[in-house]
């Protein structure tokens, strides 16, 4: 049964392999022979070593029973694999610890939760990153502002007039119009630390990590004057094109800013984009924030 299991079946003695199912080499293109007497850590992805050595250490501690995890192993052809390992220990009657171990390829598990991860995070119509992904990098954002007594901006996108667009050129219109507007706002997320995302219906936000105030609305403008420049149609607007409206708010992490954030960012923001909407449209307003420091 050992021999013909679809998984790779090892016997662990005091740490060290003793036997490894012929498997080892079909799956993961391990020589068994060359494992026994190893502790198989070289086989172990390195940035995964200390899930490994955790599991080692409880052991050691005489933890017994079923301990199971996951880590990414090496290959024989150097390859890397996603591999859930089974470790049943016990003692034997001198003392000495055996461990059965099953390790089970779920790349292909893995594969489909990556992918799975990757939908979650994604505004199902325009592929932009979603609601969700935006709330936890506002939050690393921040923190990362606060840490290093920086700055960032958030920027908040509404299209003018979208209620009018979609009752001119239908709801199908309206949704080809927020794919494109969407490709143009995502091009302004040019750093890692930036992310553009799709907020809800026809607004858009664009998280700017280590941004002044002045940078950010220098790139508020680019976006509002390149949505302008895709000349996409709208006869009930005044300027007979799409425009959007955007509200800026950068904030400073200082000593003695008193703000709760990230609320307050999002918060003012707003209120920006509602003086660029009560303002005539098609503009970019700001406000600046002084927030507290870890230190203050
Ligand atoms: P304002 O300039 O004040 O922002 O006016 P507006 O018409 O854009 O604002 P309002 O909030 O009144 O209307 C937003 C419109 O956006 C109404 C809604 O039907 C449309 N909308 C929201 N989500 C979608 C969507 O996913 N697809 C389409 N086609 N339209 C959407
Ligand atoms: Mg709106
Ligand atoms: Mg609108």
């Amino acid at each position: 049964m050992v021999e013909q299991s679809g998984d790779v079946i090892c016997h662990v003695l005091d740490g060290l392999f003793t036997y490894v199912s012929p498997s080892a080499r079909e799956i993961f293109g391990w020589e068994p022979a060359a494992m026994i007497g190893t502790d198989g850590l070289s086989l172990v992805y390195e940035p995964d070593l200390p899930i490994l050595q955790d599991v080692l250490a409880r052991t050691s501690a005489g933890e017994l029973g079923l301990i199971r995890h996951q880590v990414r192993v090496i290959c024989g052809d150097g390859s890397l694999k996603w591999a859930e390992t089974s470790a049943h220990s016990e003692h034997g009657e001198t003392g000495e610890t055996h461990t059965i171990l099953v390790i089970r390829d779920i790349s292909d598990r893995k594969c489909v939760e990556e992918e799975l991860e990757e939908l979650a995070r994604k505004d199902g119509l325009t592929g932009l990153a979603n609601r969700r992904s935006f709330d936890e990098m506002l939050e690393r954002t921040w923190r990362q502002t606060l840490r290093q007594g920086g700055q960032m901006a958030l920027l908040l996108l509404d299209i003018d007039h979208f209620k009018q667009f979609n009752d001119a050129y239908g709801h199908q219109g309206g949704d080809d119009c927020l794919r494109t507007v969407a490709v143009c706002v995502g091009k302004f997320a040019r750093r890692p630390t930036d992310l553009a995302c799709r907020y809800g219906g026809e607004e858009f936000a664009v998280i700017l990590g280590e941004v002044g105030p002045n940078a950010a609305v220098e790139v508020a403008e680019e976006i509002r004057a390149a949505v302008a420049g895709l000349g996409i149609p709208q006869e009930t607007s005044s300027n007979g094109y799409l425009t959007v409206s955007i509200g800026v708010a950068t904030a400073v992490a200082r000593v003695g800013g008193s703000i709760r954030m990230p609320e307050s960012l999002l918060q003012a923001a707003d209120h920006a984009l509602y003086r660029a909407k009560v303002g005539g449209r098609n503009r970019v307003e700001r406000t600046v924030l002084i927030a507290p420091t870890e230190q203050s």
